[in-house]
């Protein structure tokens, strides 16, 4: 997608802070974190979201989920880190290519408020 910004960003065209990257990965910090650590894992195929995989993209998203604790560890988050997947517009997504926030490094509040 030649008009996708974390394509761009994975061909770079557009500077960002890089964490990793490798054939099929790229990852680098998020622009706006929130935590201490936060950065973006993503395929260099462009995946508009989750509702765009299918069964061709199964050891894609393997490889992510086994890629995302390696580079969390290589930016010191030892202890663990969360891990989150917007999709879609009810999912609150943004930009529109599947990518994994890493977060962690500082206090990481419960997700689902129950009273
Ligand atoms: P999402 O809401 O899951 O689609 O998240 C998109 C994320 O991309 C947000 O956390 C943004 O801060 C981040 N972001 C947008 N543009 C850039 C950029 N040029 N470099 C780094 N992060 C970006
Ligand atoms: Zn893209």
């Amino acid at each position: 997608m030649s008009d996708c910004i974390f394509c761009k960003i994975a061909r770079g065209e557009i500077p960002s802070k890089k964490v990793y990257e490798d054939d099929e990965l790229f990852a680098f910090h998020d622009i706006h974190p929130v935590a201490p650590v936060h950065f973006m894992l993503i395929p260099k195929l462009h995946v508009a979201s989750l509702l765009e995989a299918d069964d061709s993209h199964i050891a894609l998203l393997g490889r992510m989920l086994v890629t995302a604790p390696k580079l969390a560890r290589q930016q010191g988050l030892d202890n663990g880190f969360r891990t989150v997947i917007n999709t879609g517009k009810g999912g609150g997504q943004e930009v529109f290519h599947l990518h994994i926030h890493i977060i962690g490094g500082g206090l990481i509040p419960s997700m689902m408020r129950r009273n």
